[in-house]
């Protein structure tokens, strides 16, 4: 780990999740000067541990994906669905991948992905805590508090990009004012914790004990409850299980009134309490997290670009959070390297970029709230996107948004797109795997 931050940069990224090291990795690669300032110390802890395949495809682009595979992350086959009472699921191998989704533990993922950017250049400080972006100037300055030693050491560090990856704090949108709060009859917040000795659901659709998962494949299994959604993701050590509830129905409750909600939810949901019968709660390991649904209406100017969390969020029900932080890193630091080598056009590959991450953000807010109305959704982009995705991309998502019945947008743009036909009724039954019953 790096000991002096220098006083300017070419690149400076806040926040070492999954999109800031991965545009340190991009830009590092390139020779840029890039300097990482992260506010925890690495390894911790973060939501987000299902990955779909489509995330190979980007880290195959950053290099990492041996070392990804060399961790010996669970692999899985798909996901399970009980939505409404109507169970389906599906297989990636249905859709063309080859290689597996993974359930993984982010603390290890996220260290991983930071590790790999310093190899290739970035300097990354950990425990540094960026408060202010100066956008006054010709050039940004960072305002920083360095709380490594005693007493905390403020500073500053000027460069010529900022990138803001600071997850779902979203510094910048804040500070600027950008932020947005997306208001949809799905308003929901989240709670999650951990268990040990979990049951899980397996690819054959039985539930097993945890000493059998090097033999049957699990699946990621979702679920809708009277109050929300939830998730039982299985990893090597623990499980994670996590419920998406209306924010009015914990409105007032308290930390201990939120942990005893969950206990008793867990207990109480069919499937879910019998794959914990025999679980332990891990004490301590409840989260919560209620600023939900938002994005930033400004997310890429001539001399700052926000990414990933930072730039919005919608929820988590097609698990796409890791790779859309991917694909936004990826996008933004090749505006950035064309912006180093044209000053004169950096403000048009800004607008470029904006264009892009709009078209991608709206397509994810329009596609997961399936009752939404589309405020603050670029339609047009969207359908653009649509007819330029690869179909089975745009193929898995359909039947993701059917098995958990918020498809009414995601139809309606694929029509007006003209790329609904090849969606066929009989592809539609095929795919989406209804299944009678579970085996638990
Ligand atoms: C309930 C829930 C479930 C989810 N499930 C999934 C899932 O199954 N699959 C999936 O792919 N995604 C999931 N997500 C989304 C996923 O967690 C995020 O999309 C992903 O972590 C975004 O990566 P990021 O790098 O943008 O942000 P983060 O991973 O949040 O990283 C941001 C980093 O910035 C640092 N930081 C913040 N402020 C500062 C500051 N001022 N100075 C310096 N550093 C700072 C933070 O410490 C953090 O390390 C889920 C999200 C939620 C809320």
């Amino acid at each position: 780990m790096q000991q002096t931050i220098p006083p300017k940069c070419t690149v400076l990224i806040i926040g070492g999740g999954p999109a800031g090291s991965s545009a340190a990795t991009h830009l590092a690669k390139k020779g840029v000067d890039v300097v990482l300032l992260e506010r925890a110390e690495f390894p911790r802890n973060q939501v987000g541990e299902s990955l779909i395949p489509h995330f190979w495809k980007f880290t195959d682009q950053l290099g990492v994906s041996e070392k990804i595979q060399q961790q010996g992350f669970i692999s899985k086959a798909g996901g399970i669905t009980v939505w409404n009472d109507k169970i389906h699921q599906i297989l990636f191998s249905d859709y063309g991948y080859k290689r597996p989704g993974l359930h993984i533990e982010r603390d290890i993922f996220d260290q991983l992905l930071l590790a790999y950017s310093e190899e290739q250049g970035a300097q990354v400080f950990n425990q540094v805590v960026v408060k202010k972006v100066d956008l006054s100037g010709p050039e940004p300055v960072v305002a920083y508090t360095d709380t490594r030693g005693t007493p905390n050491l403020e500073g500053s560090i000027q460069c010529q990009y900022v990138v803001d990856a600071s997850g779902h704090s979203s510094l910048l949108a804040h500070q600027l004012e950008t932020r947005q709060t997306i208001s949809s009859a799905m308003n929901f917040l989240s709670l999650w914790g951990y268990f040990k000795n979990s049951r899980y659901v397996g690819v054959d659709r039985q539930s097993h004990s945890n000493a059998e998962l090097k033999t049957v494949a699990p699946v990621t299994f979702v679920m809708s409850h009277d109050d929300g959604w939830l998730w039982h993701i299985i990893l090597r050590e623990k499980t994670s299980v996590g419920l998406i509830v209306h924010t009015d129905k914990l409105a007032g409750m308290n930390k201990v009134q939120r942990e005893a909600y969950f206990k008793q939810s867990c207990a109480r949901i069919p499937y879910l309490k019998d794959l914990l019968s025999d679980a332990g709660f891990i004490e301590n390991s409840l989260q919560y997290r209620p600023d939900y649904s938002y994005y930033a209406s400004q997310t890429c100017r001539e001399n700052y670009y926000c990414i990933g969390d930072a730039a919005g969020f919608v929820d988590p029900i097609f698990s796409h959070g890791v790779q859309n932080a991917f694909y936004n890193a990826a996008v933004a630091t090749l505006a950035i390297m064309e912006g180093l080598k044209n000053t004169k056009k950096r403000v048009r590959f800004a607008a470029l970029c904006e264009n892009r991450m709009q078209q991608f953000y709206s397509f994810s807010r329009a596609l997961s709230l399936g009752d939404f109305g589309c405020n603050g959704v670029h339609r047009d982009l969207v359908k653009s996107l649509m007819k330029s995705m690869p179909t089975l991309e745009l193929e898995l998502m359909l039947v993701a948004s059917e098995m958990t019945n918020r498809s009414e947008n995601f139809k309606q743009l694929a029509r007006e797109a003209g790329v609904w036909e090849q969606f066929s009724e009989q592809f539609e039954q095929q795919k989406r795997g209804v299944i009678e019953e579970l085996h638990f």
